[in-house]
């Protein structure tokens, strides 16, 4: 998607690890006509799958995945990242975070997660693919279809890309960063 790859050019940063940090219009500050081109391109991109819920996890993948839901007049429902003690019918999985390395336990309830669903996940960043492999888990434990994951930026150079297509699950990435060695912004 041109428009993206122009601002990650423009605004992005680097950071050492691997990080690229675009907390001036996603993941902090949010542009919102950027989000919702985002949002069409996702519409467009997954056209014809027989999705009935979009599900993403918190928090930079809500901005993204409520307007996917707005696009498609369907319901938005994010993974949580801490238990609620008042979550009923609670399934939970066990992720590993890239940026904060450590491991926490996400969640979702079964009454907004079941058999009855096909889903698009949505998410803001694919690096290692943990927490998309934490999304299949919650949805094989839910008995729910994955009919997409889309991913406003895919790091190429990390492996959660390969894992998933290896899946044969279909992925869509908006932007994909080959490199950001020497702190220098690769794009494909
Ligand atoms: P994964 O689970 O695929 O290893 O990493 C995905 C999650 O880690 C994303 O939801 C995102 O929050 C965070 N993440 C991974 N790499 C980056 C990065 O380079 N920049 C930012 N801002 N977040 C990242």
């Amino acid at each position: 998607m041109e428009a993206l790859k122009q601002r990650i050019l423009q605004d992005g940063k680097c950071f050492p690890g691997g990080i690229l940090k675009v907390d001036s219009f996603i993941n902090h500050q949010m542009d919102p006509d950027l989000m919702l081109n985002i949002a069409k391109e996702f519409v467009e991109r997954f056209k014809g799958k027989p999705i009935n819920k979009v599900v993403t996890i918190e928090a930079s993948g809500i901005a993204p995945a409520i307007m996917v839901g707005y696009l498609l007049h369907l319901p938005v429902v994010f993974v949580k990242k801490k238990q609620p003690k008042t979550m009923e019918n609670m399934l939970t999985s066990t992720v590993h975070s890239f940026t904060k390395d450590r491991e926490y336990t996400v969640c979702i309830s079964n009454d907004f997660l079941n058999e009855t669903d096909h889903i698009l996940f949505i998410d803001d960043f694919l690096a290692n693919g943990n927490a998309s492999l934490g999304m299949i888990d919650l949805a094989a434990k839910a008995g729910a279809t994955i009919e997409g994951m889309g991913f406003v930026i895919e790091k190429a150079f990390q492996n959660g890309g390969r894992q998933l297509r290896e899946r044969n699950i279909h992925v869509e990435s908006l932007a994909i960063v080959d490199s950001l060695d020497d702190c220098k912004i690769v794009l494909r």
